[in-house]
């Protein structure tokens, strides 16, 4: 019996017959997968993963083919009408054919083509409803992939990943191509998004208690080299071919969204992420927007966290001149140190000894305590590098003095250090600054963009197939 059925399911699978009913494909598949389970158990060198491997394999040519007709059958239903602007289509013309890479293999689907009078443009109806229209030949849920797999990890690994994983082969540079065509449509998509969250007259929803929105900024820096093919004309006149650019990050989030586990690590339980290379002007318009969406319209306050970084201040300054602002505890405390080690030099105990009491007073206490302890060691200084070095630090602590309210802070319950939107730059730099590693301002842009899409618990608005959210799963 075995043999038979193993046969007939092979024979099928050859002459690939698409005008078999589903039916008849599936009672083939059916029928392979019986021979598979049974092999499963005879051979004594097989565990569970070879079966979980063929019968994916079994049913690889009923899923294809389902795909196939799939496609082709809304193809067919489509009206003759431009899908931009809804006219009908004139001049039209059938049977052009496209093939293109799915979950399950290459399929070929015949199209109707026709002439928008009032795009002064050809369009194929069935492309857009079949979700084709911006890939350069894949699948939703090919380009779903190839879109997650190239902004998590480098593309050569991302290849060998989707062929282990599903099967699906793509040369690594169409696998990139895609990839970034994806995060171009990403980007347009954030426009639409962030104008509407501009834009939009939010309902009042009824907040039972009143709460924080808490806006952190920081910035990191990435390789890149824009300059493709002219770098040994640009070595002769010398110049390195390569640039840093910054990064520039924010993330956003509900004071009451702020927990603990049961282990007692904190977490934030529902949170707002941004990340540009486009510079300020954007981080500004997509963090607002992010805020906006993370409900700071309702919010009774808000509160910006960073570090001291002049470029963070103008612009919250600027843009939520209500909100308040605080300096990052630990870059504080490193100031605090900066000056210990002008005055102490070499002197770890005694640096320890005058740092340690200092710290907890700025941070239990107040800042203007500390700022008198500075000024007395600088008054007992001679003019020399070590009164320059104080007196920097004793310059840093009057300009952030009103940023420096820990006790208050701890007080209310709010957080004193930017560690979120400092833990979330590392994650970033982990996928974008490996050895060896370049960018173009296009293309880091348009990765950075699909990795904010998948935190921010958006992919789904990219890939409507999918209703993951990897806040959420
Ligand atoms: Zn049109």
């Amino acid at each position: 019996m075995t043999t038979t059925c193993l046969e007939s399911a092979t024979s099928g699978l050859e002459s690939g017959t698409s005008s078999e009913p589903l039916a008849v494909l599936a009672a083939r598949a059916a029928c392979a997968l019986e021979c598979s389970l049974q092999r499963l158990v005879l051979a004594s060198d097989q565990n569970l993963g070879h079966l979980e491997v063929q019968a994916a394999q079994d049913v690889h040519e009923l899923l294809r083919q389902t795909i196939e007709r799939g496609a082709q059958a809304k193809a067919d239903a489509m009206p003759p009408t431009c899908p931009v602007c809804g006219q009908p289509l004139s001049r039209l013309s059938t049977g052009h054919p496209r093939t293109f890479e799915s979950r399950f293999g290459s399929v070929t689907v015949q199209r109707t083509r026709g002439y928008c009078k009032r795009c002064h443009k050809w369009r194929v109806p069935a492309d857009t409803a079949l979700g084709l229209e911006e890939t350069a030949g894949y699948s939703p849920a090919v380009q779903d992939m190839a879109a997650l797999l190239v902004s998590k990890m480098p593309v050569e690994e991302a290849r060998a990943v989707l062929a282990h994983l599903t099967g699906v082969q793509l040369p690594r540079a169409t696998l990139d191509r895609e990839a970034k065509r994806q995060g171009q449509r990403a980007q347009r998509l954030r426009t639409e998004l962030d104008q509407q969250a501009a834009t939009e007259k939010r309902q009042l929803e009824l907040t039972l208690e009143p709460y924080q929105m808490i806006i952190q900024l920081d910035a990191w820096n990435i390789r890149e080299r824009d300059a493709w093919g002219k770098s040994a004309a640009l070595r002769r006149q010398g110049q390195e071919p390569e640039r840093w650019h910054w990064v520039y990050t924010g993330t956003c989030f509900r004071l009451d969204h702020r927990g603990h586990t049961d282990g007692g690590r904190p977490v934030i339980t529902e949170r707002g992420f941004v990340a540009t290379r486009q510079g300020l002007a954007e981080l500004r318009q997509q963090l607002h927007a992010e805020a906006l969406r993370r409900g700071l319209s309702q919010a009774a306050g808000a509160l910006v966290i960073a570090d001291g970084a002049v470029w963070i201040w103008r612009l919250a300054d600027d843009r939520w001149p209500q909100a308040r602002q605080r300096l990052d505890f630990y870059h504080a405390a490193q100031h605090l140190a900066a000056a210990g080690r002008a005055l102490f030099g070499e002197d770890k105990d005694k640096l320890k000894a005058w740092l340690k009491p200092l710290i907890k007073q700025l941070k239990n206490e107040s800042a203007i305590k500390v700022i008198h302890k500075l000024e007395q060691a600088l008054a007992a200084l001679g003019p020399g590098p070590v009164a320059v070095a104080v007196a920097r630090e004793v310059d840093y602590f009057h300009e952030h003095q009103e940023r420096m309210d820990y006790r208050a802070a701890q007080r209310a319950g709010e957080p004193i250090g930017s560690g979120p939107v400092e833990a979330t730059c590392r994650q970033a730099q982990c996928r974008f600054k490996r050895p060896g590693q370049f960018w173009s301002q296009a293309g880091d842009e348009a990765l950075l963009c699909l990795e904010m899409f998948w935190r921010n618990g958006r992919w789904q608005l990219l890939f409507p197939h999918t209703s993951f959210n990897p806040a959420r799963n």
